[in-house]
């Protein structure tokens, strides 16, 4: 029986697989999609902190894109006040780095093979049993149905949460973010800028010599916006985002993910654990998902080695892990959403009011070091 079944080969998943077994734990996942190669279009800020896990793991020397963002310049659309957020002030050479989904995947794959941890694709799991010594996983491949134990399941399907039913705060944003690569004539390439418009944040992250593209708009307007022509498009772009960053290009495709937030009340009961999107999904807007679901993994393995190592039993690990993520997952959650409610509206007396905001963050000397801290670390409790 293997010590712990992972549900969901994404980043997250395949973070949790290579932090068990360096944890010394016997791992194997259960991966949907029959395909080796990622082609999610989606592009990541990983914050610092996340930097120095995957550096910890040995997976960051895999990745082969991985971009330094120096600076944050955070500004509203048309308002005054902007506030810059640096590396320099916290001493360190970069707030964090832009990695594609597919190079994230790719880095997590090589050091996979390189550890040796067993991946099964396309194996869709339908159901988890919990019994008292063990969680049973019934799951199809190549149409057969299959059965498998494991003392722990942790499931990071990404939401889709189909097999427990799991209580959850839940909210439908109305938006989607349109995703795409566009270059920018005024965009410095270790700068990533946050500029928050009435329908939402526009997000741009250093890409090469472009910028990825994070666009958050109504969700009755995205397919439209889709279908515009090239031209059009940056048109529309440029609309929404105002002049600061002169012509804006369009390069390659565009794509749209629908925004909503899940977040799960209780992520860990009896041998089963809810881990990164399929604990918490989160706005894009602030960048925090994945960074947070990657701590999840580091947590989860750190609790469940540190119990197999004083021969303590896997359920106490779970209650551990649990209350070890409490204050880090509902600070990131609660902060994500606060940001993109708070700045996605066009009343002037609140427009007023984030103006004079981001301009005294920006004079300010701890407050400002503070609040970059919790964004790169996280909130500890
Ligand atoms: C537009 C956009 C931009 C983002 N930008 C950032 C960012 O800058 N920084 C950041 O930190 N986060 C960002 N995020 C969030 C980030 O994408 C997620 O937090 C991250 O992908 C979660 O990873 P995951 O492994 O939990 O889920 P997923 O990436 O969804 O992976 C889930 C995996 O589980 C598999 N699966 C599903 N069901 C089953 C099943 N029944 N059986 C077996 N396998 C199954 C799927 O095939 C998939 O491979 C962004 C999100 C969006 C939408």
């Amino acid at each position: 029986m293997h010590d712990i079944a992972i549900i969901g080969g994404g980043p997250v998943g395949l973070s949790v697989a290579v932090a068990a077994k360096l944890a010394g734990l016997d791992s194997l996942v259960l991966e949907a999609s029959p395909e080796a190669v990622s082609r999610d279009p989606r592009v990541f800020a990983l914050s610092y902190g996340s930097h120095l896990i995957l550096k910890r793991w040995g997976v960051w020397e895999h990745l082969t894109d991985a971009q330094p963002i120096r600076v944050v310049h955070v500004s509203q659309r048309g308002r005054f006040g902007h506030t810059l957020l640096t590396a320099e002030e916290l001493g360190i050479d970069a707030l964090g780095y832009v990695v594609s989904y597919a190079d994230i995947m790719h880095a997590l794959r090589a050091r996979i093979a390189v550890l040796g941890v067993d991946v099964i694709s396309g194996a869709r799991v339908a159901t988890i049993q919990t019994e008292p010594e063990a969680a049973v996983v019934h799951f199809e491949q190549a149409l057969a149905q299959r059965v498998l134990g494991a003392r722990v399941v942790a499931q990071a399907d990404g939401g889709a949460n189909l097999f427990r039913e799991t209580r959850s705060t839940e909210r439908d944003y109305k938006q989607h973010a349109l995703v795409a690569e566009v270059a920018c004539e005024r965009a410095a390439s270790d700068h990533a800028y946050e500029r928050f418009t009435g329908q939402g944040p526009i997000a741009l992250l250093p890409l090469g010599g472009s910028h990825a593209l994070i666009w958050t708009v109504p969700a009755g307007d995205a397919e439209g916006l889709l279908a515009l022509e090239v031209g059009e498009f940056e048109l529309a772009l440029m609309q929404a985002y105002g002049e600061r960053m002169g012509k804006m290009r369009l390069r390659g495709p565009r794509a749209s993910f629908r925004l909503v937030l899940r977040y799960a009340h209780r992520i860990a009961s009896d041998r089963h654990v809810l881990i990164g999107n399929a604990a918490q999904t989160l706005h894009p807007g602030a960048g925090q998902g994945f960074n947070i679901g990657l701590r999840d993994a580091f947590e989860l393995s750190q609790s469940l080695a540190d119990c197999a190592a004083s021969g303590g039993d896997l359920l106490q690990a779970l209650r551990r892990y649990r209350a070890a993520r409490r204050f880090d997952r509902a600070g990131g959650t609660l902060f994500t959403d606060v940001l993109v409610r708070g700045f996605s509206n066009d009343d002037p007396v609140l427009a007023w009011g984030r103006s004079l905001g981001l301009f005294l963050l920006d004079a300010s000397g701890a407050p400002k070091r503070f609040l970059m801290r919790r964004m790169i670390f996280g909130n500890p409790g």
